[in-house]
C-alpha cells in the first residue's frame, strides 16, 4: 500500500491539472457568459430603455392630436377676419375593421369621400394597421355621410375626429393682406405666413388606452391635454375705409378695362398706420387655389394637360400676389413730388426759380419734351407741378445733380424695403447709382421713368413729403392679442429717418395743393375739403405693348394738416385715355372724402369748385424721344 502512494500522487498529478484546467475554463466560460448578459442588460436597461418604454406604452396607450384653432384677426374697428370653422378628420383602423365587411367598406366610403376604392381596399386589408387616414378636414356633411354609412352597415374602427380649419368669414375682402393657409393649417402667404408662429395655436392631445392589439379597452381611461388657441391680431386696417378703396377699386377695374389689377393704398400720414390696402381683383381666401377672375379662369379652362396646369399656377401665383407691396412700378410724374423736394431742401432751387419749356430739350444728345409735344413756355416750379413740365424737371434735376438725387432717392427710402409686416417685399427696387448714372439717366429718372419701385416705396415716401418730412415705417399690425382678448404687445409707429426740413415739406403741401386747384389733379378735389396730389400716367418700359400705361395718383387730405394719403394705381387700363389725372384721381377723391367724413374730420363751406366734371388737365409728361 505504501508503495502504491507514490504511484497514486504520480498519476493524481495530470488529473489535478486537468481539473483546474476544466475548472477555469467552466468559471471562463460563466465569465463569458455573465458578461454577455450584463452588457445585453445594461444595453437594454440604460441604452434603449426609453424605446422600449414608448413601445410599452405605444401598446397601452393611443394620443389622438386635438388641433388648436389659430388666433382670430381683427380690423382695427373690431370686425372679424380671419377665424376658425369646425371641419372633421378621417381616420380609419383596419384591425378594428369586420372582416367580411371590408369591401363593403372601400366601396361606400370610396363614394362619399371620392377616393380610389381599389386603393381604400388595399388599406383595410393591412390588417396590421390601426391608423390610416381617410380624408383631412372635411365638412360636416361629408362627415355626417360617413358616419351615417358607418352606423347603418354596422362597420366599426372608423374615428371621425373634430378639426379645426381657417375660415374667412368676409370672403374676398382684404384678401391680399390676410393671406390664407394651407391643408395642415399653416400660413402660406400675407399675415397668416408673417405671423404664422404667433397665431399657430399649441395642439392639445387625448390619450385613450388600448390592448396590445390597438383596440380601446372596454374599461378604458382618457387623459386629455387642453388645446391653447393661437395668439390673435388686431390690424391698422379698417373695415370701413378698407370698403370704400375696394368698392372704388373695384369699380374703376370695370369701367376702364384695367388688365393688369389695380392697387390702393390709404395711410396715415403722420404714423405709417396702414388704413386700406387692396390689389382688384381680388380672389378668396377660403378657396384660394379657386380663380376668381372670370377671364382668367376661362383663359386657363380652354386648356388641357400640362399646357392647363402651368397656366393654373401662374393665374393662381398672379391672383395671390399682393402687388402694393410685392409688385416694383415706373412711378411716372407722381415722383415729380420727390425730385421736387429734394431740389427745394437741398437749396437747389426756390420756389421762385423759374424754368422754360420750349419746343424740346436736348440732354447730351438726347431730346425730351413735354407729353403731346406740349411747350410750356416759362414756369415756375408751382407750374411745373401743375403742368407736370418734364423740360422743367429735367433742368431742376440738373441742378439738383446726381450725386444729391440719388443721395435724397436713398434718403426717402426707395432704395430698400419699407420694412412692412408682411412676407414677398423686394429686397431692393431698380435705380441707379451716382456711378453709373449720365445727364440722360439724370434726366429721366428726374421725371419719374428710369427707376422701378414699389407701390407701398412710393406711399411712404410721399407720406415724409407732406408730413413734416418723417419717414415712417408702414405697418398692419397694430396689436398682439391674447386668446382672451386683452393685449399682449402693442406696436408704436417707427420714424425710420427726418428727410427732408419741416419747411420744405409746408412748401410741398401748398404746391401740392395748387396741383389740385389749378392743375392736373383737378379731379381730386373734395367739395369743403383741401386736398394735394399729383398724377401719373408711365410708360412700362419692359412691357411688350408699347401702348401699356399705368395710370396713378396720389392724393393727401386735409393738405393743411395732413391725414390721410391715398395712392390709387390703374396697371393697364383701356379706356378713353390712360391718363392718371383722369381716371386715378377720382378714384382718390371718392375714398378720402368717405374717409374724412367717416373719421370726422369737419367739412368747411361748401367751395362749389368740386364737381367739376372730367376736368381738361395738361397731359402727364412721361414721354420723351431718344434722338
Ligand atoms: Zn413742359
Amino acid at each position: 500500500m505504501c508503495g502504491s502512494k507514490p504511484m497514486d500522487a504520480l498519476r493524481a498529478l495530470p488529473e489535478q491539472a486537468f481539473r483546474l484546467r476544466a475548472r477555469l475554463i467552466a468559471v471562463g466560460l460563466c465569465a463569458v457568459c455573465f458578461a454577455g448578459l450584463i452588457g445585453r442588460l445594461f444595453w437594454l436597461q440604460l441604452c434603449t430603455g426609453g424605446w422600449y418604454t414608448q413601445r410599452a406604452l405605444g401598446q397601452q396607450l393611443r394620443d389622438t392630436v386635438v388641433p388648436a384653432d389659430r388666433g382670430k384677426i381683427y380690423s382695427a374697428d373690431g370686425a372679424l377676419l380671419a377665424a376658425n370653422s369646425s371641419c372633421w378628420t378621417l381616420r380609419a383602423s383596419p384591425r378594428e375593421m369586420p372582416e367580411e365587411k371590408l369591401a363593403l367598406a372601400a366601396k361606400g366610403l370610396a363614394e362619399i369621400l371620392e377616393l380610389d376604392e381599389a386603393k381604400l381596399l388595399e388599406k383595410f386589408n393591412d390588417r396590421r394597421s390601426n391608423d390610416c387616414l381617410l380624408r383631412y378636414r372635411v365638412e360636416r356633411e361629408t362627415a355626417d355621410a360617413v358616419r351615417d354609412f358607418c352606423a347603418e352597415n354596422g362597420i366599426t374602427g372608423v374615428r371621425i375626429n373634430q378639426d379645426s380649419k381657417r375660415w374667412y368669414p368676409q370672403g374676398e375682402f382684404l384678401a391680399s393682406v390676410l393671406g390664407f393657409t394651407n391643408v395642415d393649417n399653416a400660413g402660406v402667404s400675407g399675415l397668416e405666413l408673417k405671423y404664422n408662429d404667433t397665431l399657430t395655436g399649441q395642439n392639445g392631445v387625448v390619450l385613450t388606452a388600448v390592448n396590445a392589439w390597438g383596440y380601446t379597452l372596454a374599461q378604458s381611461y382618457e387623459t386629455e391635454l387642453v388645446p391653447v388657441e393661437g395668439c390673435g391680431l388686431r390690424l391698422t386696417i379698417d373695415a370701413n375705409i378698407q370698403h370704400y378703396l375696394e368698392n372704388a377699386l373695384n369699380y374703376a377695374v370695370q369701367e376702364h378695362h384695367v388688365a393688369a389689377r389695380s392697387v390702393g393704398i390709404v395711410m396715415e400720414v403722420n404714423t405709417g398706420a396702414v388704413l386700406a390696402m387692396a390689389t382688384t381683383p381680388a380672389y378668396d381666401p377660403n378657396q384660394p387655389r379657386v380663380i376668381a377672375d372670370k377671364a382668367a379662369r376661362a383663359a386657363v379652362d380652354a386648356l388641357s394637360g400640362k399646357e392647363r396646369a402651368a397656366a393654373l399656377q401662374l393665374a393662381q401665383q398672379t391672383q395671390w400676389r399682393n402687388k402694393a407691396v410685392s409688385d416694383l412700378y415706373e412711378p411716372g410724374s407722381v415722383f415729380k413730388l420727390i425730385t421736387c423736394a429734394a431740389a427745394l431742401d437741398a437749396g437747389a432751387i426756390t420756389r421762385h426759380s423759374t424754368f422754360y419749356c420750349g419746343d424740346s430739350i436736348s440732354v447730351a444728345g438726347t431730346r425730351f419734351h413735354c407729353a403731346n409735344h406740349k411747350r410750356h413756355g416759362s414756369q415756375t416750379v408751382t407750374q411745373a407741378l401743375e403742368n407736370s413740365c418734364n423740360q422743367s424737371f429735367i433742368q431742376i434735376g440738373a441742378r439738383l445733380g446726381k450725386q444729391a438725387f440719388c443721395d435724397y432717392f436713398a434718403a426717402f427710402g426707395l432704395r430698400e424695403p419699407t420694412g412692412i409686416d408682411l412676407p414677398a417685399e423686394p429686397k431692393k427696387s431698380l435705380y441707379y447709382t451716382a456711378d453709373r448714372m449720365g445727364p440722360v439717366e439724370l434726366a429721366s429718372c428726374a421725371f419719374g421713368q428710369s427707376s422701378k419701385i414699389s407701390y407701398l416705396e412710393m406711399a411712404a415716401a410721399v407720406c415724409a413729403v407732406v408730413n413734416g418730412g418723417k419717414l415712417m415705417q408702414p405697418y398692419l399690425v397694430s396689436d398682439i392679442l391674447a386668446p382672451d382678448g386683452s393685449i399682449l404687445r402693442h406696436n408704436q409707429p417707427v420714424c425710420k429717418r427726418q428727410v427732408i426740413q419741416p419747411a420744405t415739406s409746408a412748401t410741398m403741401r401748398e404746391m401740392m395743393e395748387a396741383v389740385v386747384l389749378y392743375g392736373g389733379g383737378r379731379n381730386a378735389q373734395i367739395a369743403g375739403y383741401r386736398v394735394g396730389g399729383k398724377s401719373g400716367t408711365s410708360q412700362k418700359l419692359d412691357s411688350a405693348d408699347e401702348k401699356a400705361r399705368i395710370a396713378s395718383f396720389v392724393a393727401v387730405a386735409p393738405i393743411d394738416d395732413p391725414q390721410f394719403l391715398c395712392l390709387v394705381c390703374l396697371d393697364e387700363p383701356h379706356s378713353w385715355t390712360t391718363a392718371g389725372g383722369s381716371l386715378s384721381a377720382p378714384v382718390c377723391a371718392e375714398v378720402l372724402e368717405q374717409t374724412l367724413v367717416y373719421k370726422g374730420v369737419p367739412r368747411a363751406a361748401d367751395t362749389g369748385s368740386a364737381d367739376a366734371q372730367a376736368a381738361a388737365l395738361p397731359a402727364d409728361g412721361d414721354s420723351f424721344d431718344g434722338a
